[in-house]
């Protein structure tokens, strides 16, 4: 489906995102700044005013409005591109969403997906000491190690290169995965590979395992995003807060750089002296996650009652996170690349990039299968009972 979006800034990047995720393919950003002498592009896309010559014969086309500000303003611009004869103008996420359904069945396999929005999950070892209460960790360690149980338990630092080389540098490179990253010993030297190729890296972490010889590959390392799972007064998360974790805390987030940091903390209620922590850093408590939104039971595979179960989702689906190209994926220290971050399980294997490329993951018979199941609920899929599933 093609669309236009009107806005070239940071919620246009946002919309952008979106539209890359559902297939869509932006023919134009539109700006009442543009610069059309100058050829202005954003996303490699060409910016024009709204009384673009260009535009003429665009205008029955879906107009997405991409601005930062209250909802007036918004109206105000669709009221401006109606003056102008567009027809088909979307200025909120509802009047956006309408499109969407379409614009799935449309793109299923779209060889137009540029992966520029997708992300790999890195696990760098098998096997999570930290045990937090909400993580399926036995059932995922007892799978990969029944598949092959002469599989690495840590990710080889030289396999780890190989698969990063055969990634795109536009993927987003995200420590995290089925395990605490720096509980591999080569976790900061990863992270530094990944940087230096250019790709966009952030970080889940406890900081368990996190040394002092971390700090020096990690100093000239710009995350993208920094999401900082805290102890909590439940234990839900089990990290002892003792004099140590909370002097690394604090050199943490007075080394690390960052664009964002989120703090999760999964009873809404971190101990004070982490709070204290936190607040005295150059990045103070941002955005902390209540209990009931961030637990839930991963598609099923968590065997307790900590979170409800997430009901089956019959009919036709996609996933809230990648649509029907779900690129964000899970790599594991065997090379072996997993749909996402709920297949405790493994029950989805798209492939394995030791020994194939990027872009096989997506034309794969698994893939195939997938696209089938989204489609088919008799059909075996873990999005089925996932939180982040929804009806088209
Ligand atoms: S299991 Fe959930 S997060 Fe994973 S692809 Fe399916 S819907 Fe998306």
């Amino acid at each position: 489906m093609e669309i236009l979006v009107f806005g070239a800034g940071r919620t246009g990047v946002k919309i952008a995102k979106e539209a890359d995720m559902f297939g869509m393919n932006i023919i134009y950003f539109v700006d009442n700044n543009a610069n059309n002498a100058s050829n202005q592009k954003f996303f490699d896309i060409e910016v024009v005013k709204p009384n673009d010559y260009r535009l003429e014969k665009l205008k029955s086309l879906p107009v997405f409005i991409a601005i930062a500000g209250n909802q007036n303003s918004a109206v105000s611009v669709k009221s401006q591109l109606e003056d102008l004869g567009f027809i088909n103008i979307a200025a909120n996420l509802d009047e956006r969403k309408k499109y969407y359904p379409d614009a799935i069945v449309n793109s299923k396999r779209n060889p137009k997906i540029s992966h520029a929005f997708a992300s790999m999950e890195i696990t760098t070892s098998i096997g999570c000491p930290v045990g937090c209460k909400f993580c399926p960790q036995k059932l995922f360690v007892n799978k990969y190690k029944s598949i092959d149980k002469n599989a690495p338990l840590k990710f080889p630092l030289n396999d780890y290169r190989k698969c990063l080389d055969a990634i795109p540098t536009t993927v987003e490179i995200c420590f995290s995965g089925f395990s605490e990253p720096f509980l591999n010993k080569n976790c900061a030297e990863m992270i530094k590979y990944a940087f230096d190729r250019g790709h966009p890296v952030s970080l889940n972490s406890t900081l368990v395992g996190l040394t002092d010889k971390c700090f020096n590959y990690m100093q000239d390392v710009m995350f993208r995003r920094v999401r900082l799972h805290l102890p909590d007064t439940n234990d839900y998360c089990n990290i002892k807060v003792t004099d140590d974790y909370l002097k690394l805390l604090d050199k943490f987030l007075s080394t690390i750089q960052s664009e964002k940091f989120i703090y999760v903390s999964h009873d809404n209620d971190t101990p004070a002296a982490v709070k204290n922590t936190i607040n005295n850093s150059p990045y103070p408590y941002v955005y902390p996650y209540k209990l009931e939104k961030e637990i839930h039971d991963r598609a099923g595979n968590l065997d307790n009652d900590l979170a409800p179960c997430t009901p089956f989702l019959k009919g036709a689906i996609y996933c809230g996170k990648g649509a029907r190209m779900p690129n964000y994926n899970i790599l594991l220290p065997n090379g072996m690349v997993l749909l996402c971050c709920m297949d405790f399980d493994m029950k989805h294997v798209l492939g394995n990039l030791l020994t194939m490329g990027y872009e096989e993951l997506f034309e794969c018979d698994e893939m195939e299968k997938l696209n089938q199941a989204f489609d088919d609920d008799k059909m075996e899929l873990i999005c089925r009972t996932c939180a982040w599933a929804c009806n088209i």
